[in-house]
């Protein structure tokens, strides 16, 4: 057995996985591999027996579930004292974290509390000759910078939504560890109110297997129903960019990206969408990205499986009635 190991941390809120916690576990499993490293996970909040069992049936050395009265409701200060202890008892090599908004407001605590930098937004990686590189973008994705670690681990770092795929995570026995780590009440400085909540969403795009998704190319409010029409034939759900969205053109809960939702169906059309990297990391979990763009040098065109270059008008009508066939 290695001693060098990978600590996936992944989230949950009220019992309910973040999805992105899966695909951690499975760039995690694939680090450890690639580095000859175990991998193990951990978990954290209260009553955590069925998500720590559920991780039991992943390929993983151990499920670290630290459950704490204290850790119902996250604080960044309950957190960074349970992981804190751990981490520095066991000394992973490399911890990994989703990047959620939550890994975003405690995770710079917990890396400088245990004197280490984490790098954020990670969107790939390679292993080298032993040694783990990782690449994140800069300037909204037009640069991508290698990152590689100086000095002895542990060392932190946040996945970017969309970057593995959750469908990946190698199935297997692990043994659980309850963890019970030390936190009194007087260590957590937040007062934890009612989470908020967006309007209440009624479609999960996330599930769906099929999504035609709309962007700016579409010009008009008043076009929108011809890709209804197209995502009906397909019996796809309707996804949509951005500027749709907060043009009021069709509901926030069917944005796709960074602020909106993050889909991997099997299929995704993105029809006048130009590929922004906001868009992008919403969407690249997909099997197969096909794209409808009039400009040939548009960006989406770069992750697109199958691309048409032309005039949305003209295409989306041939399509519904060759569909309609
Ligand atoms: C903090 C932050 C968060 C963000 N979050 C999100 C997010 O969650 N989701 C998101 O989508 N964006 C998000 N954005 C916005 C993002 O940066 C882009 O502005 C947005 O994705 C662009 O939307 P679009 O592709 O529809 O429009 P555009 O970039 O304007 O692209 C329109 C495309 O349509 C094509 N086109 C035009 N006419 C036709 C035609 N007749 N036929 C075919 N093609 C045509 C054009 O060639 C062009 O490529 C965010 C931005 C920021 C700063």
């Amino acid at each position: 057995m290695s001693d060098m190991s990978v600590l996936a941390v992944l989230e949950q809120r009220t019992g309910q996985w973040n999805r992105m916690s899966f695909e951690t576990l499975a760039a995690a499993q694939q680090i450890a591999r690639e580095l000859g490293a175990t991998v193990s996970a951990a978990v954290l909040g209260h009553n955590m027996s069925a998500l720590a069992n559920e991780l039991a049936t992943r390929q993983l050395e151990k499920v670290y579930a630290f459950e704490h009265e204290l850790l119902k409701d996250y604080t960044p200060d309950a957190y960074t004292l349970a992981l804190e202890a751990h981490i520095d008892l066991f000394k992973p090599a490399v911890v990994l974290f989703p990047h959620t908004y939550q890994v975003r407001d405690f995770l710079p605590k917990l890396a400088t509390r245990l004197g280490r930098v984490a790098v954020s937004d990670v969107v790939a990686h390679r292993v080298e000759n032993g040694t783990l590189t990782l690449v994140r973008q800069l300037f909204q994705g037009k640069v991508n910078v290698d990152v590689r670690f100086s000095g002895d681990g542990p060392h932190f770092a946040s996945l970017q939504a969309g970057a593995y795929r959750a469908d990946r995570v190698v199935e297997g026995a692990a043994s659980i560890e309850m963890m019970l780590p030390y936190i009194m009440p007087g260590d957590v400085r937040t007062r934890p109110l009612e989470p908020f909540r967006e309007a209440q969403q009624t479609v999960d795009l996330g599930a769906a297997e099929l999504i035609v998704s709309v962007g700016r190319g579409i010009k008009e409010a008043d076009n929108i129903p011809l890709i209804e029409k197209l995502a009906q034939a397909l019996g796809a759900e309707l996804g949509a960019s951005r500027p749709i969205c907060d043009a009021g053109w069709l509901p926030m809960e069917r944005q796709v990206g960074s602020s909106g939702q993050t889909v991997a169906p099997k299929m995704y059309m993105a029809i006048g969408i130009s590929g922004a990297i906001q868009h992008l990391v919403g969407m690249k979990g997909a099997r197969t990205v096909v794209a409808i763009n009039k400009d040939a040098d548009a960006p989406i065109f770069e992750i697109a499986d199958y691309g048409i270059v032309g005039d949305l008008f003209q295409v989306v009508p041939a399509l519904i009635e060759a569909l309609q066939k």
